[in-house]
């Protein structure tokens, strides 16, 4: 790669390595505009990664930006649950648009598209690779400033898919305190540095509680190791939240982006600073 790359193929004569991945990129839907694409990772499931992607949407909306999210989870979707979507995704002449959420967040997921949202999906790989880069190219995104990409578990052949055809401007790592924190940013660092996309931030999830009677943080799975982690990468982007039982009910229940309390507000504020995002 060229030492001044700017990654802007189109004003740099250079036939470096930088421009053979761009090439690999996929253009979404003609009718789609979409400003910014984050993805939301974690090493396994479990871990509160689609929790995570719904508040960061939530989030995102809030502060007024146009908002998507994209369930790339296919044989797990839990994102329609959250925000208690019941629509199924209707198909224009031009492409699928996408199911929004009481406060206008566009969502695409394999939910939506499954006449019931108990059907399992039992694909092969290339299959549900091959329908995430459809949610890319074939759904018509309406003038989205950020979209999250809720990713599969691990680093297989799905979320490679993602990172090498989606132009993506960052990654959100989430992880749990029990989780083998330095092992999971070490793997998506790794990765990252591979793709050339930068992590924009790590959310500890389940971090602590929080005691209903003194108020006292209680590091349930041990001290936090994520702060020491983050520092090694070099990654100063770091929230922590709590495991919180109002969460689950309102995922629960259809409401996340109801939820009152404000875990991500900061984080995603950092989040945008360093993609150079503004309404
Ligand atoms: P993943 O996408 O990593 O598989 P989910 O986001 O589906 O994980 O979360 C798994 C379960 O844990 C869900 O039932 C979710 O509601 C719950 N959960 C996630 N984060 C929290 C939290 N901070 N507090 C309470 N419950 C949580």
């Amino acid at each position: 790669m060229s030492e001044n790359c700017t990654h802007d193929c189109s004003s740099c004569g250079e036939n470096c390595s930088s421009r053979k991945s761009e090439s690999m990129k996929k253009a979404p839907h003609k009718l789609s505009k979409i400003r910014k694409v984050i993805a939301v990772v974690s090493g396994k499931g479990g871990v509160g990664k689609s929790m995570t992607s719904a508040m960061l949407a939530s989030a995102a909306n809030k502060s007024g930006l146009n908002t998507a999210l994209m369930d790339a989870d296919i044989t797990g979707p839990s994102i329609p649950r959250m925000f208690g979507l019941r629509d199924r995704a209707m198909g224009s002449e031009g492409g699928i648009l996408p199911v929004e959420t009481q406060s206008g967040i566009q969502v695409m997921s394999m939910n939506v598209l499954l006449d019931r949202e108990d059907d399992p999906v039992v694909w092969r790989g290339a299959l549900i690779s091959g329908t995430v880069l459809q949610f890319w190219t074939d759904v018509i995104w309406h003038d989205v400033d950020i979209m999250f990409i809720d990713m599969p578990p691990g680093t297989g052949d799905v979320p490679l898919t993602i990172f090498q055809s989606l132009p993506l401007d960052g990654i959100i790592i989430v992880t749990t305190p029990q989780d083998l924190v330095g092992m999971i940013v070490g793997k998506a660092v790794k990765m990252a540095d591979m793709m050339n996309i930068p992590i924009l931030g790590i959310v500890e999830n389940m971090s602590y509680i929080t005691c209903p009677d003194c108020g006292r943080k209680i590091e349930v799975f041990g001290d936090s190791k994520v702060d020491a982690v983050a520092l090694e990468h070099g990654i100063t982007n770091v929230v922590k939240v709590p495991i919180d039982c109002e969460l689950t009910k309102a995922a629960d229940a259809g409401e996340i982006e109801n939820f009152p309390r404000d875990y991500y507000g900061d984080f995603f504020a950092k989040v945008a600073k360093s993609i150079k995002l503004s309404k």
